[in-house]
């Protein structure tokens, strides 16, 4: 349980909302009490699926699939989500510290590679907790932190030593965009200070021999269509910040959902994906995973219907 100098005012995310999580849920949809029994609302996250995925970088899915954990709610409100079934609203099953901890347990005994959070950002109270006890039970895989990098430091901080594999997926590298899309400004400030706090823990990307991620950060970067600008800056940001040989894995499966306007109302077109590779390559960033422009196809998308697999 919480003590009062923890419980109360949740700021553990760039939002700073402030919610009492034990009273209602806060910006980002996550807390209250509802259908959660006699759990600790601080430490209590819906899970909306746990399963084997394998549509993640090879190095993370390999032949057995990530053990993903998907969180429900998301403190970024991207207009073009693609897992909104479970961003925008609070589905699943609840999981306190130990819950969590048996359900990455058996994920592991099914043969995922490692442990994938993913929109972890507003649950690291419960994470600090869950950790140490699926260590201590015998988790050996790597434990994969998939976020949306709009991160505090000091809230990554208190991962320090929990988390194998930072995957930050870096969403824009301005203002405009991240306030129209997003709706969230100082994305660009924020994640990018996230990123390098990310990079001081966990470093470069280490393969086991198998060629499976160890450790280390891998940076995406979805280029948005019409948004070349911001996919430059993320670049150049890594360029400038971090070794020149970071492994980067420049996606181009956007997938328009119903109703967006222009440009966001059609796929990335392969011209400005090509362009995209070529200012990197171009720049001496040449650790690139591409991904083909056939990839963006909502079958990436898991269906949540079912909890565990
Ligand atoms: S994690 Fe959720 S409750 Fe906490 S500050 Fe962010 S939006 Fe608010």
């Amino acid at each position: 349980m919480n003590d009062a100098s923890t419980a109360h005012n949740c700021h553990s995310c760039p939002l700073n909302c402030g919610a009492d999580r034990a009273k209602g849920p806060g910006a980002c949809g996550v807390g209250g009490t509802e259908g959660i029994g006699d759990r600790d609302p601080y430490v209590t996250a819906f899970v909306a699926r746990a399963a084997r995925h394998y549509y993640e970088e090879p190095f993370i899915s390999g032949v057995n699939g990530s053990g993903a954990i998907f969180f429900s709610g998301c403190n970024m409100k991207c207009v073009f989500c693609q897992n909104k079934d479970i961003s925008s609203k609070i589905t699943g099953k609840p999981v306190d510290p130990d819950e969590l901890c048996n359900l990455m347990l058996r994920l592991q005994v099914r043969g995922a590679h490692n442990i994938n959070l993913v929109t972890p950002t507003p649950h690291i109270e419960l994470l600090v907790q869950a950790i140490p006890l699926a260590r201590a039970a015998g988790l050996t895989v790597p434990i994969v932190y998939n976020t949306n990098a709009y991160e505090k430091v000091e809230s990554l901080k208190r991962l320090d030593g929990m988390i194998d594999i930072y995957l930050p997926d870096m969403k824009y590298g301005g203002i405009t965009a991240a306030r129209k899309y997003s709706g969230t400004p100082n994305y660009f400030k924020v994640a990018s200070k996230a990123l390098l706090e990310m990079h001081r823990q966990c470093g470069k990307l280490v393969l086991d021999e198998r060629g499976m991620a160890k450790r280390g950060v891998i940076v995406r970067h979805l280029v948005l269509p019409g948004s070349l600008d911001e996919a430059r800056t993320v670049l150049d940001f890594i360029y400038e910040n971090l070794p020149i040989d970071t492994q980067i894995s420049l996606m181009s499966q956007y997938t328009p959902p119903p109703g967006m306007e222009p440009p966001l109302n059609r796929k990335l077109a392969k011209k400005e994906y090509n362009r995209i590779v070529e200012y990197a390559l171009a720049i001496g960033l040449d650790n690139l995973l591409m991904q083909g422009l056939s990839s963006a196809v909502n079958s990436f998308t898991p269906e949540f219907d079912g909890f565990l697999e």
